[in-house]
């Protein structure tokens, strides 16, 4: 009677009610660990004697011959957890930081914890999440409970998705118009306002019952202190030449020189140069804003058509030499791009802008599959992995589960990814800076689907981008997902399947 007792005490384990934390139960799992004897009251956990070390040498003793790259080196920590005592070592104000995030997640997941040894580092420098804030928007508080999560899953990169066709969210003091007008809306539900991929009206800010809202430049500087205070980059993106609408809105010049701007009603003109200074003027406020090396600039989904009709776009490719509206958007780009650089900025863009010849170190985000990635790879630019299939989070969890973009996407397969596959020599594998999930916010109205739209699928993310390719082991993160679902709930973050009804 005794054995089948342990035995079924040890195949609940960690779901048990008096389970003990161990470090295998945590997400992203660690690359190394050791259990030892004893555990951790809780009581005790709350006061643990704690000694630290930040010394680049004593780490490299702990790690003890293993190859580290310069920046894992930044972010690895090795911790010891005894009865009453925390002892950390870590090569920078980073990797203390990720000790702490481990210890607060094990100390979170169980009333007690086990007595380990942790040494432990990132594989991929870029672990991202992109959020849509144009088609809604749900502001400051909702941004910080996102990179808190984020921080606790040692995930490091916030990519800002603050201007689209339905709505502008940044304030740029040379255009006040952007924020004024096209920061608002009639209809609060994208679908309302969109139809037949033609963006409705925009109105004056103070409109009642307008639907809308945008980051002033304290508002911003509130979310950047926060995100730094966890290492985590917020990268924000301006998209160019195509999702511009309202940007054509607020200021029609901006569009093509054709009736109505142009059939199409998204892109602007990159024929006209004044284009150019009204881009140039609001990337400069943007980098005065946001010290990320990196600016994201869309480069996504331009049709193209006006361009073959415009006069001004036609004068430009005859001035350039250029022999297609591809090239044309070629060229819009690498202009972007020599202007970025000379202010110390690197630029990333959407897979489209490998078309008509790739700005020189331009990062590409590979989102149409994996073949923009690699081919972009091949060609020696660093790759953000964020292919539609897996990463992208606006993909519903449950064919019975309200109007969603795209297919199924569970979470085993969003787990499934690996951002170095076969098709990618070791040579190259450094190019591979990582992965994002991305949340496009079509359907997303409120947190509360937001949330639950991320959630768990963001722990995947983290896991992929943190955890030894030979760690991840789908039965036993499909265990510690569960479990971290609970933990993140009692945070106060709606998980799915959501416990209570919207
Ligand atoms: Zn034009």
């Amino acid at each position: 009677m005794k054995t089948i007792l342990l035995a079924l005490t040890l195949a609940l384990g960690p779901m048990g009610s008096h389970a003990q934390s161990q470090p295998t139960h945590l997400i992203p799992a660690p690359a190394e660990y050791s259990v030892r004897s004893g555990t951790v009251s809780p009581d005790a956990m709350a006061s643990l004697h704690e000694k630290v070390l930040i010394s680049e040498k004593a780490l490299l003793r702990r790690l003890d011959g293993r190859q580290l790259t310069p920046w894992q080196l930044k972010s690895a920590y090795w911790l010891t957890l005894g009865r009453r005592s925390l002892k950390i070592v870590a090569a920078d104000e980073e990797g203390l930081f990720y000790a702490r995030q481990t210890i607060k997640m094990m100390a979170s997941l169980d009333s007690a914890v086990s007595c380990c040894t942790i040494l432990d580092w990132p594989r991929f420098p870029y672990r991202g999440l992109m959020l849509d804030e144009s088609r809604h928007f749900q502001g400051k508080d909702f941004v910080k409970k996102q990179l808190e999560m984020m921080a606790r899953l040692k995930m490091n990169r916030f990519h800002f998705h603050l201007v689209d066709n339905p709505g502008w969210r940044l304030q740029i003091d040379a255009y006040p118009r952007l924020t004024r007008l096209t920061a608002w809306r009639p209809q609060a539900f994208f679908w309302d306002w969109e139809q037949n991929e033609i963006g409705g009206p925009f109105v004056d800010e103070g409109t009642p019952g307008a639907y809308g809202g945008y980051y002033t430049k304290q508002d911003i500087a509130d979310i950047l202190a926060f995100a730094e205070a966890r290492h985590i980059e917020v990268i924000p993106e301006i998209e160019m030449p195509g999702h511009n609408y309202e940007t054509r809105a607020a200021y029609p010049s901006l569009a093509c020189s054709l009736p109505g701007g142009g059939k199409d009603p998204w892109e602007l003109c990159p024929g006209k140069e004044t284009t150019y200074q009204f881009l140039e003027t609001v990337l400069l406020e943007v980098f005065d804003m946001f010290p990320s090396r990196y600016i994201h600039i869309g480069g996504d989904e331009a049709r193209k058509n006006n361009w073959a009709l415009c006069p001004d776009c036609q004068a430009r490719m005859k001035a350039e030499g250029l022999p297609s509206v591809a090239a044309l958007q070629s060229y819009m780009i690498r202009r972007i791009a020599r202007f970025a650089h000379a202010h110390g900025k690197r630029i990333i863009g959407w897979d489209e802008i490998l078309q008509g010849g790739l700005a020189p170190d331009a990062t590409v985000m590979s989102w149409h599959g994996t073949e923009g990635g690699l081919q972009a790879v091949r060609e020696g630019h660093d790759v953000i992995f964020t292919p539609t299939r897996y990463c992208y989070l606006d993909y519903h969890q449950d064919p019975a589960q309200f109007r969603a973009v795209g297919r199924h996407l569970p979470l085993s397969k969003v787990y499934s990814f690996d951002p170095v596959d076969a098709d990618i020599p070791p040579s190259s594998a450094h190019h591979v800076l990582g992965l994002q999930g991305n949340l496009w916010t079509e359907h997303v109205q409120d947190a509360w689907h937001a949330e639950m739209m991320l959630y768990p699928r963001v722990f995947a993310i983290a896991e992929t981008g943190w955890s030894p390719a030979e760690k991840k082991n789908w039965p036993d993160f499909e265990r510690r997902a569960s479990a971290m679902s609970n933990v993140a709930r009692e945070w106060g973050y709606t998980v799915y399947p959501p416990l209570q009804k919207h």
